[in-house]
């Protein structure tokens, strides 16, 4: 039996209850909408469903791969040979005095729009991150000067062979666009983010002073998977591209956004082919131009569901 299949096999003698799909192509549960065809999803509703998907996993030893809503991801095309547990079922929302406790497959949006209803501010730069929480505390998703390792304050997590465990907030690792979850292979199920009172009507004009900000400098018409490198510490990765004149750069429907330097955005049919190679070009080209190393921010998933740099 093929991993995937131990896996199944293992979830429904586990729960009952937990939805599974087959075949299902990522194309359809990625912002960039590329990459290939998954033999099975799991789609847990709750905590412990969470868990139980890692210790089915962990005892088939099959790579199930968690995706929240799939805005930092690119996958190979093709048949892909691992699972994907999917978060998007999980997404309650707890205001509880001067915290947000949310799900992980909560989306940040929601998650700031809670905390204004609450007068609660401090998470206005997480409204227009198109990501999940759990997602979003992985990378340590950030904006504007602030970034979750500001807020977060705590968070259940499974550990890989599905045991639950408790991160206070100096045991996520945060630093800039990453967190420890990112190196021990845990799965965030649920944080906290501790804010401060505000006045609501304050809070809600910052975030569509920010979401009107995005909207005049991003290419948010366009599937992408939002900047394509990190900030290296030499400047900007848009402004880097851009001096390499590779703003506008094509290779088949992948395309550095004309809006953003720092998009690769899909101009329909690009391939995971054209999306890697426009980013080993950009890289080449800009270093060749700068000096600088630029580095993936986006999470490349190769066919047996690792993540893969060049
Ligand atoms: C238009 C656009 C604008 C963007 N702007 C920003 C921005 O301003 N700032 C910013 O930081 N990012 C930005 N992004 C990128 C993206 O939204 C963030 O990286 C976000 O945190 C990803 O969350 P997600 O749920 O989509 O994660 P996914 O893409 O689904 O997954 C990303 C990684 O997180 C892991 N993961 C997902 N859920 C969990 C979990 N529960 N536990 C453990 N690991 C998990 C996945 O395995 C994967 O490795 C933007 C993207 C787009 C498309």
């Amino acid at each position: 039996m093929r991993p995937t299949e131990l896996f199944e096999k293992a979830l429904c003698g586990a729960s009952a209850g937990i939805c599974i799909r087959h075949d299902v192509p990522m194309s359809e549960y990625t912002s960039f909408r590329v990459g290939g065809t998954v033999p099975l999803m799991a789609i847990p509703s709750n905590e412990e469903e969470a868990a139980l998907c890692v210790k089915a996993a962990a005892d088939s030893r099959c790579t199930a791969l968690w995706v929240g809503n799939g805005t930092n991801l690119l996958f190979e095309d093709g048949r892909l040979d691992f699972a994907v547990i999917h978060t998007g079922q999980m997404r309650g929302i707890e205001v509880k005095g001067n915290t947000v406790e949310a799900m992980c497959g909560a989306s940040m949006a929601a998650a700031a729009a809670a905390a204004r209803d609450a007068s609660l501010q401090g998470l206005e730069f997480a409204h227009g991150i198109p990501g999940s929480l759990g997602g979003g505390v992985f990378m340590n998703a950030g904006a504007y000067g602030s970034s979750l390792s500001d807020r977060v304050s705590r968070s259940l997590c499974a550990d890989p062979s599905g045991e639950l465990v408790c991160l206070d907030a100096g045991s996520h690792g945060f630093s800039y666009r990453h967190s420890s979850i990112m190196d021990n292979g845990y799965t965030v199920l649920r944080t906290t983010l501790e804010l401060e009172p505000g006045d609501r009507g304050v809070i809600a004009e910052k975030m569509t002073e920010l979401r009107q900000r995005r909207q005049s400098s991003q290419p948010l018409d366009m599937p992408s998977a939002g900047s394509t490198f990190k900030r290296p510490p030499e400047g900007y990765a848009a402004a880097l591209i851009e001096q390499a004149g590779l703003k506008g750069c094509r290779l088949g429907g992948a395309q550095v956004s004309e809006k953003h330097a720092g998009f690769i955005v899909n101009r329909g049919g690009a391939t995971f082919a054209d999306i890697t190679g426009l980013m080993r070009l950009v890289r080449q080209r800009v270093y060749e131009n700068s000096g600088v190393m630029l580095e993936n921010e986006v999470q490349i998933i190769n066919r047996e569901g690792r993540a893969w740099n060049f």
